[in-house]
């Protein structure tokens, strides 16, 4: 039975071995305690470990063991993920932030004409996450756009946009948008944006052998999974947007990748927008593949 954190943890641990090393199966305990208990690490610590758990505590943090042994990323069942030093909120509508894309985040920061960017769009928000942390980081954005298809990401992004909206101050606006429909509309923004993200669904269905059940169980593949036919179709509308104006001369695209597809995503980018007209760089990530791209468009 559990009714003190010394029976969690105890409880916590035989669960989670199945699953989990020691370290890991420790630090899972930690933030569950964490979480349900609204304390810190460091008072966490200092915590008797008799200390009595309310039977509301107790129902919690079974429930979140229950969801865990079952095989539901951690993040999904705490509700939120770290990402960019920011708490996001995630459920599984939307896809776990990667470390990859805190990778991007930080490429964007360090490039110093980001610094100057004002009108941001980012395509295919999922969670919001990539938005959220631009929004947040970069001094000058002074309107924001977050397009999204999927029912179930949008109220996750919104939350995550209004927790953005109370810290700070700062404004991002979701749209429920289909990428290859907003293409179809040739409807460009009067005022381009300077700053078009993105992190597609970019494996190709023919990769599923090779990853994780947690992944493929418990997440969404609608943000995973590339059309079949054409793994690179996002890449290709995104050019389609930037011709039709949606990018300011001099503005950046800035996308994660495949590395599988990464040469033939940008062969495709300069033939359809014309080599005179944008100039590109493949961006390898910390493993060392090449991961992100970033397109400067001359119109
Ligand atoms: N990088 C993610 C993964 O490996 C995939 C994200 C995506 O398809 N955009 O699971």
């Amino acid at each position: 039975m559990v009714d003190t954190i010394r029976s969690f943890e105890h409880i916590a641990q035989e669960h989670l071995s199945k699953l989990y090393d020691l370290s890991e199966s420790r630090e899972i305990t930690r933030q569950l305690l964490e979480e349900v208990l609204d304390c810190s690490r460091t008072h966490l610590l200092l915590l008797d470990k008799d200390t009595l758990l309310s039977p509301l505590e107790a129902g919690r943090l079974e429930r979140m063991l229950h969801e865990l042994s079952e095989g539901s990323p951690l993040q999904y069942t705490l509700g939120y993920a770290l990402f960019a030093g920011q708490r996001i909120q995630v459920a599984p509508g939307v896809l776990i932030p990667r470390p990859e894309t805190e990778e991007l985040i930080e490429l964007i920061l360090q490039h110093p004409e980001s610094q100057a960017s004002q009108h941001l769009l980012d395509v295919g928000t999922g969670s919001g996450c990539i938005a959220h942390a631009l929004t947040a980081l970069l001094p000058e954005v002074s309107e924001s756009f977050a397009i999204e298809v999927s029912s179930e990401a949008i109220p996750i992004a919104q939350r995550n946009f209004d927790a953005l909206r109370e810290e700070t101050g700062r404004l991002v606006t979701l749209w429920k948008k289909d990428l290859f429909a907003l293409v179809e509309e040739h409807t460009p923004p009067s005022t381009p944006f300077d700053l078009i993200v993105s992190n597609p669904p970019y494996i190709h269905p023919d990769e599923a052998m090779e990853m994780t059940p947690q992944v493929l169980l418990h997440e969404p593949h609608l943000a995973l999974f590339a059309p079949e036919a054409s793994p690179i179709a996002y890449y290709l509308a995104l050019g389609a947007l930037i011709q039709q104006g949606y990018l300011s001369s001099g503005g950046s695209l800035w996308v994660e990748l495949n590395p599988l597809y990464a040469h033939e995503t940008e062969e495709a980018l300069h033939k359809n927008l014309g080599r005179e007209h944008c100039s590109t760089q493949l961006i390898g990530d910390l493993s060392g593949k090449e991961r992100f791209l970033h397109l400067v468009y001359h119109a």
